[in-house]
């Protein structure tokens, strides 16, 4: 459907200025629709943080007009709805035209963020699929996307959940939910893949040209790569790739899905499916029960970004139009992950200076907490207040191998600075999470919603936010996994 041309910048009464450069691009990079409406919408929850970041007033959050707004019922005042097209590989295969099957982008605010609505409804890009999301993934999106940020990680945020008793059909018969994503782009590696795929390097120019001058100015001025500014481009995002990466696995986040659409081209984690935090540390651990190959195991993630990365060096093949200075674009990555994922690890252990011993101390840990199934978090939190008060048993108590860490702590005691350990340990409460978003817990929170009760979701998301807080009185969401937490299956279904 057409809609109505708006001036490139529109005030509506809400509060929202508008400024729409992705739609700028054409029609041949997306489809303008509406949003399908839900019967009965109900808040779920909603982030007085990224309101804060939209200028949005916290008071017309709560409105009747904000929750039909930000369930697709009604158009937000100057925004310009659309659903864009990219293409990608999934599970290593190449898949052709996916494209924002469910995902309707409201527009793009004047103060540079994306507004999108997840689960909006069907578009010429839902592919047999029903263009909904069901209440339970969507809160897990909602409060990964406020936890991830909370860790200080690179995601696309959430401003808030909206529920419909609308029947959505998956495994069994689930209820309805739209997320509202906010992120400064939501473009991907797909979107690349897509145009260069079908020979439509005018497009592929375009929206290089569009990210680079957006989001990476830079590279307009690069000096090396032979000043080619697509080369810089692809560099720039193997090294925002690499950093994010070296994040995720510090912290023990798997993603689950990393087909090349799920890769944001500003290194941001996006579209969360089946992701998981890690429970005990299994450094072969598979959270999607759809990858019954293991492809995107937590210790093969580096590598698959790598090979991502290697996807969208291709797609921008046509642009670089030289390949050994593509190739030398994307060899960035093999020294920027290993540096960044260093770096963290040097932060996990209070480490204020680097050492060439460094790289053993961090191997021999993983090492020792892969052998004993030690839990992930809980270890790194129990490390990080025993440097603090110098008393390492409850961390002991976590290996079965006591030896084994007697002998760790041994070495790890010889790099810790002796003359500032209140310095260490302040670092690393500030960098071992003591609360993180695990399965379970997600699960508690969803269960709860389910029968109308948004109180453990409240709670978590404040747990969530300040993850780093000891916050009292909230141990119990910072203690081992109950035994059922095991047998919780989440798979590519949402
Ligand atoms: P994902 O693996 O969740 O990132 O999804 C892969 C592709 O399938 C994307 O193009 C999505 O937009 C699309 N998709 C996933 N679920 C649905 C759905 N329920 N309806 C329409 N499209 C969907
Ligand atoms: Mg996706």
């Amino acid at each position: 459907m057409n809609l109505p041309a708006e001036s490139d910048t529109t005030t509506g009464h809400v509060g929202l200025a508008w400024s729409h450069e992705f739609a700028a691009l054409g029609p041949d990079f997306f489809t303008e629709l509406r949003p399908t409406p839900l019967p009965s919408p109900h808040w779920v929850g909603t982030s007085s943080d990224v309101a804060k970041l939209l200028g949005l007033a916290e008071t017309w959050l709560r409105s009747d007009e904000a929750l039909q707004a930000f369930t697709g019922n009604t158009l937000l005042p100057g925004s310009r709805p659309l659903a864009s097209v990219y293409s990608g590989h999934q599970f290593g295969v190449w898949a052709g035209q996916l494209g924002d099957g469910r995902a309707i982008l409201l527009g793009e605010t004047a103060g540079g963020l994306e507004i999108q609505l997840k689960g909006a409804g069907r578009t010429p890009y839902s592919r047999g699929g029903d263009g909904r999301a069901v209440l339970r993934s969507s809160i897990r999106e909602f409060l990964c996307s406020e936890a991830m940020h909370g860790l200080g990680i690179s995601t696309s945020r959430a401003l808030c959940i909206t529920g419909s008793p609308a029947h959505v059909r998956r495994e069994t018969i689930e209820t309805a939910a739209v997320v509202t994503r906010v992120a400064p782009s939501f473009v991907r590696f797909g979107h690349f893949e897509h145009f260069s795929a079908n020979d439509q390097e005018p497009q592929l120019q375009a929206l290089a040209d569009y990210v680079i001058d957006r989001y990476y100015p830079e590279c307009r001025s690069a000096s090396t790569l032979g000043g080619n500014p697509y080369a810089a481009l692809l560099q720039a995002v193997s090294e925002r790739t690499a950093n994010l990466m070296a994040q995720w696995q510090a912290v023990g986040f798997c993603h689950g899905v990393m087909n090349t659409d799920n890769m944001s081209i500003l290194g941001l984690t996006i579209d969360y499916g089946p992701f998981q935090f890690l429970d005990a540390f299994v450094p072969g651990h598979v959270c999607n029960h759809s990858d019954t190959q293991g492809r995107y195991a937590y210790n093969r993630q580096p590598n698959v970004a790598y090979w991502n990365l290697f996807c969208l060096a291709q797609a921008l093949l046509p642009l670089i139009e030289d390949q050994e200075i593509a190739k030398e674009a994307l060899e960035s990555y093999k020294t920027v992950f290993p540096a960044a994922f260093m770096a963290r690890m040097r932060s996990k252990l209070g480490l204020l200076q680097s050492r060439a011993e460094d790289a053993d101390l961090i191997d021999g840990i993983l090492l020792l907490l892969a052998k004993n199934g030690v839990d992930y978090t809980i270890f790194w939190r129990r490390l990080s207040q025993a440097v603090q008060n110098a008393h390492f048993e409850p961390v002991r108590d976590l290996f079965a191998d006591r030896a084994g860490f007697d002998q760790w702590l041994l070495s790890y005691s010889e790099l810790l600075p002796l003359d500032d350990q209140a310095l260490a340990a302040n670092l690393m409460l500030k960098t071992n999470p003591k609360f993180v978003l695990r399965n379970h817990l997600g699960e508690q929170a969803i269960q709860a919603a389910k029968l109308g009760d948004f109180s453990e979701l409240q709670t978590l998301q404040r747990l969530l936010e300040q993850p780093f807080d000891e916050h009292p009185g909230h141990d119990a969401y910072a203690a081992f996994p109950p035994d059922w937490a095991s047998s919780i299956e989440i798979s590519c279904s949402s």
